[in-house]
C-alpha cells in the first residue's frame, strides 16, 4: 500500500477511458482516498458512478476556467479532510477545428482557450492547493505529450500548450520545491481517449508510434497509472521537475 491514507485529487475523469480514471483505479487500491472532480452536467452522470464505485470522499464539479470553481473544490475538501497531499492534473482542451491542418488554423480565441484550459489550470489549481499541502511532502503530476517537444501532424496549437505545461512544471517545481512539494509530468504515448478522438488524423499517429517504438506496441491507460503511481508517491521523494516519457520509448527513436 504505497499511498494508504494520502488524500488525493484528481481532474480530468470523463469517461471509463481516461487516463485520470486509470490513475484513480491504481490509487484507489493502493489505500489513496480520493476526491474527484467533474466538468458539467453532461459528464457528471458519467464520472459520479464510476467515483462512487471508488468510494470518493468528494465528487465535485468543477470547470478549471473558473477560479471560483477551483477555490470551491479546496473549500469544500478542507471541511471533510485535514489536508491534501497529492494532485492528479489530467486536464486539456482546444477548439475541433484547430486539430486539424497546420498551426496556421490557430485563432487568437483559441490559443487563449488551449492555454487556459491545459496550461493555466495547473497554476491555478497549485495556488489554490498550496495552503492544504504545507508540511505533508506532497506531490503534483500533470500529463503532457510529445508534441511540446516535435511536430506531429493535427497537434498544433495543443503542442504549443504542453510546451508551455512542460515549461510550468519546471517553474512550479522551483515556486513549490521549498514547500515540500514536488511537481513532476508524465510524457504519455497516444492512447485512444476522449480527447485523444478530437485530434484529427489521430489513428495515423497511433499506428506510426506503433510500430516505431522500441516495444512495438501502443501503451494503456495502466502503464500510465504505473508511472503515475511511482511520480506521486514517496518513492519518488527525490524526483522534482521531471518530464518522464511513458511512451514504449518512442522517444529515443531517430529513424
Ligand atoms: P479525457 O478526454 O478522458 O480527459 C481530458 C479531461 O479534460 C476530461 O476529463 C475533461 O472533462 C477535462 N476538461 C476539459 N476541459 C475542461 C475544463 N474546462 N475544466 C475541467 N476539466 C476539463 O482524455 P485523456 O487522454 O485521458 O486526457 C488526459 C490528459 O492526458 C490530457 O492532458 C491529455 O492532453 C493528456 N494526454 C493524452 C494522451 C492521449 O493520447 N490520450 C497522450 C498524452 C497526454
Amino acid at each position: 500500500m504505497l499511498l494508504r491514507g494520502k488524500k488525493v485529487v484528481i481532474f480530468g475523469v470523463a469517461n471509463d477511458k481516461s487516463i485520470a480514471w486509470a490513475i484513480a483505479r491504481l490509487f484507489h487500491e493502493q489505500g489513496a482516498e480520493l476526491a474527484i472532480t467533474y466538468t458539467g452536467e453532461a459528464l457528471e452522470k458519467r464520472v459520479r458512478p464510476l467515483a462512487e464505485s471508488l468510494d470518493a470522499s468528494a465528487i465535485l464539479s468543477c470547470n478549471v476556467t473558473s477560479d471560483e470553481e477551483i477555490d470551491s473544490v479546496f473549500s469544500e475538501l478542507a471541511r471533510i479532510w485535514d489536508g491534501v497531499d497529492i494532485i492528479i492534473h489530467a486536464v486539456a482542451f482546444a477548439n475541433k477545428e484547430e486539430l486539424k491542418g497546420t498551426i496556421l488554423s490557430t485563432t487568437r480565441q483559441g490559443f487563449a482557450t488551449a492555454m487556459d484550459i491545459s496550461v493555466y489550470s495547473f497554476l491555478a489549481i497549485m495556488k489554490a492547493a498550496r495552503p492544504m499541502m504545507l508540511g505533508r511532502g506532497g506531490s503534483a503530476l500533470t500529463l503532457s505529450y510529445y508534441g511540446a517537444m516535435k511536430v506531429f501532424p493535427s497537434y498544433n496549437v495543443m503542442g504549443l500548450a504542453k510546451a508551455a505545461l512542460e515549461a510550468s512544471v519546471r517553474y512550479l517545481a522551483e515556486a513549490l520545491g521549498p514547500d515540500g512539494i514536488r511537481i513532476n509530468a508524465i510524457s504519455a504515448g497516444p492512447i485512444r481517449t476522449l480527447a485523444a478522438a478530437g485530434v484529427n488524423g489521430f489513428h495515423t499517429i497511433l499506428n506510426h508510434v506503433e510500430s516505431k517504438a522500441p516495444l512495438r506496441r501502443s501503451i494503456t491507460q495502466e502503464d500510465v497509472a504505473g508511472s503515475a503511481l511511482y511520480l506521486s508517491s514517496d518513492l519518488a521523494s527525490g524526483v522534482s521537475g521531471e518530464i518522464h516519457y511513458v511512451d514504449g520509448g518512442y522517444n529515443i527513436i531517430g529513424l
